[in-house]
């Protein structure tokens, strides 16, 4: 801060004589050495402040040309905040209000003009004017645009953030018309609005004299952040409520859904349907083609449901695939919308997938609010096991839930839960069956045959068990079960016989199937010649060109094939000569029957004089009586297997069977060695 004993004075004054009067004043207060320049007109101080610097003005209200209070304007508008007493001549009131309202610092009669005053004005003037500065510092260093306004609501002070804010908002006007223009434009309206391309928070503080205080702060930054965050949120909100694969609706959307449905339906005592939807083949989709082709089928049938479904119908996906529709019905309408038969024929048409047409099938199960659920869960365990049911039945895809299935898919569910546990815990078994030649019945192979021992339900037949793995891929695990450990008992047998395994068509498809033989031969250190796998048409007739590939391999690791069943199903010679199968098992079906039905030995010898011109090993299942033993020997036929031979046992009866010192003879044409063991 400046001592007023320093200071330096420019004194403006017309008159020589006052000139002088001011001077010895000046110099006449004590203990000070302030430093005086003395100009005569307007022109020469206004040289003098713009080449040197003062701490204040004395300048004389009259000047002449111009007077006290127009010098103190121009020397404002030039940007100086030096302060100014004006001095006169005589005591003159309206004189003093209008140096006051010009700027002026004091107002000083020369009459009254003594070293006591003239120090007393100057330090006054030039604290005042330290005052003045700290509180424009202040206010420049605000972030806020800051204005202030007389009671006649005409701005008097502001700071340059206000003034650089109005100068942008009117950049057509001079900077106290802008402000004034800024100023009656934020004064109405809302408390945040944008100015400027700014986003601006007002508050405007009366000080209860009519002057008031407007500032704005610049909220923009912070707006957009909100703003930000918020897009983020409801962003985040509708992933968190729908599939981000297919944009569909997802599971937490649809559980919140039927309980709206729900209560809604309840009050107007109206009805509506549930769908349930799955994917039939879907796992060999993304097993066979790989993740990126399954998202894309996916999609592809979001898509095609969405085409399906009219405005009003609620569709999710609420699983893999599986998907959901909730639909209104009309009093009287059936329980199977007519929805269900456009999804299940649009899906039906096949698919488009990297230049491949891909066909999956749909199984859709259907409930209705209230007959078949009053509660979400109880609906949607009723349109699942609808959909269930169509699952397992190839006559249709689409199922209504009706409570007489229910007991039957709920047990068959439940076995499901069951069997994936047994698995998990490696407990469903392997036993084997005997097969020996025709000729001398001699033992030359097992077939292995998988056993689950239920805790309640005791044996379980693979035929019940092998398709409920079918349909939830669990046959994968059972399969690789099956085979590792047969192969594992069978490098143990103390000969060295065939083992055979029966392999399931989803095993075909899996796309690492022959690999996962060769290192299960590897691992277990069994010779690939001594095992067989026995593989049924169907498998082949489902997906020709995979099954081809895939025999192909296994062949070529030196495994041979036999086709099961044969004489059930599509039965084909184009199969037979399409694969390369090396064996052919008639089967059981024609062979236990042989006696009872005169065309069934027709067909058998035809089965076997076919196969042999095939160059294929003919086998026979289902031996139970001497006299099928006697046919297949006078038809040739190569080997033999079933009940009369010998029924399936565990491993270590096939090892006590294969150490025994006699021949492995379980059963001949030829009396004299028909012993059956
Ligand atoms: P399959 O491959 O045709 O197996 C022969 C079935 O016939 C076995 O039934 C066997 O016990 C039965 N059998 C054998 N000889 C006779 C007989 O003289 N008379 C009668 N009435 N039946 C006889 P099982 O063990 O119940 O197996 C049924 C089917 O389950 C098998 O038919 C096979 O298709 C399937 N299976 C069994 N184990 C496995 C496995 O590990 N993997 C796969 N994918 N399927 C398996
Ligand atoms: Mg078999
Ligand atoms: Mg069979």
């Amino acid at each position: 801060m400046l001592s007023s004993t320093d200071v330096r004075i420019l004194v403006l004054d017309d008159d020589p004589d006052d000139t002088l009067l001011i001077a010895d004043a000046i110099e006449d207060i004590s203990e000070t050495s302030h430093a005086v320049t003395v100009t005569h007109t307007a022109e020469d101080a206004r040289r003098h402040l713009q080449s040197d610097c003062f701490d204040i003005i004395l300048c004389d209200y009259r000047l002449g040309v111009i007077d006290g209070t127009e010098f103190i304007t121009e020397i404002r508008q030039n940007g100086s905040d030096v302060p100014v007493i004006l001095l006169t001549g005589r005591n003159d009131r309206s004189a003093d209000q209008a140096a006051l309202a010009a700027g002026a610092t004091d107002f000083i009669c020369k009459a009254n003009l003594s070293p006591e005053v003239i120090d007393r004005a100057i330090r006054y003037a030039i604290a005042n004017a330290e005052r003045q500065r700290l509180i424009n510092a202040v206010l420049s260093s605000l972030n806020a645009a800051v204005c202030v306004r007389d009671a006649s609501q005409q701005p008097f002070l502001w700071n340059p953030a206000f003034a650089s804010l109005a100068e942008t908002f009117a950049p057509d006007v001079d900077t106290p018309a802008a402000i004034a223009h800024l100023c009656d434009e934020v004064s109405n309206k809302q408390n945040v609005q944008t100015i400027a391309d700014r986003i601006q928070d007002k508050t405007i503080a009366d000080l209860n004299d009519g002057r008031s205080v407007i500032a704005l702060h610049d909220v923009t930054e912070h707006v957009h952040a909100i703003q930000e965050r918020r897009r983020a949120e409801t962003k985040a909100a509708h992933l968190t409520r729908h599939c981000s694969l297919t944009g569909l609706p997802n599971r937490s959307a649809f559980a919140e859904r039927i309980s709206q449905e729900i209560e809604s339906a309840a009050k107007r005592g109206s009805e509506f349907y549930l769908l349930n939807l799955n994917l039939k083949r879907f796992k060999e989709v993304n097993d066979v083609f790989g993740h990126q082709m399954g998202d894309e089928l996916l999609q592809q049938v979001a898509r095609r449901l969405r085409t399906c479904c009219p405005d009003d119908v609620f569709l999710a996906r609420i699983g893999g695939d599986e998907f959901a529709v909730i639909q209104a019905k009309r009093a009287g309408a059936g329980v199977t919308p007519a929805l269900a038969h456009t999804i299940a024929d649009a899906i039906d048409e096949g698919f488009l997938l990297q230049g491949k047409v891909v066909h999956v099938a749909i199984s859709l199960g259907a409930a209705v609010f209230p007959e078949h659920g009053k509660t979400a869960q109880e609906l949607l365990s009723n349109a699942d096991m609808a959909m269930y049911r169509s699952k397992s039945d190839p006559s249709s895809v689409i199922h209504a839930y009706n409570s007489e299935l229910d007991q039957v898919v709920r047990e068959r569910r439940l076995l499901a839960n069951e069997l994936k546990k047994a698995v998990e815990q490696e407990e469903v078994e392997v036993h084997f069956q005997p097969k020996a030649r025709v000729a001398d019945g001699e033992i030359t192979g097992f077939e292995a045959l998988a056993r689950w021992k239920h805790a309640h339900h005791g044996f379980i037949s693979p035929s019940i068990f092998v398709p409920i793995a079918e349909e939830n891929g669990l046959i994968e695990k059972i399969g690789h079960q099956v085979l590792r450990r047969s192969c594992q008992y069978a490098v143990d047998w103390p000969k060295p016989v065939i083992v055979s395994v029966n392999i399931s068509g989803m095993q075909i498809r899996q796309t690492d199937f022959v690999s996962m033989v060769h290192s299960i031969l590897l691992e277990t250190g069994l010779a690939a010649t001594r095992l067989e796998l026995e593989v049924t048409e169907s498998v082949l007739i489902d997906d020709f060109a995979i099954a081809l590939k895939m025999l192909r391999g296994i062949k070529s690791l030196g495994v041979s094939l036999a086709m099961d069943d044969f004489g059930t199903g599509y039965s084909s010679l184009s199969s037979l000569v399409t694969f390369p199968f090396d064996k052919l098992k008639i089967d059981r079906s024609f062979v236990m029957d042989l006696e009872n039905k005169q065309q069934l030995s027709a067909i058998v010898r035809a089965i076997i004089g076919m196969g042999k011109n095939l160059g294929l090993s003919i086998i026979a299942e289902g031996v139970e009586k001497p006299s099928h033993v006697e046919f297949l020997a006078k038809e040739q036929c190569d080997q033999m297997q079933g009940f009369l031979i010998g029924k399936p046992v565990s491993n270590d009866t096939v090892i006590e069977m294969l150490k025994s010192p006699r021949p492995c003879v379980l059963y001949s044409t030829e009396p004299a060695r028909s012993i059956v063991a």
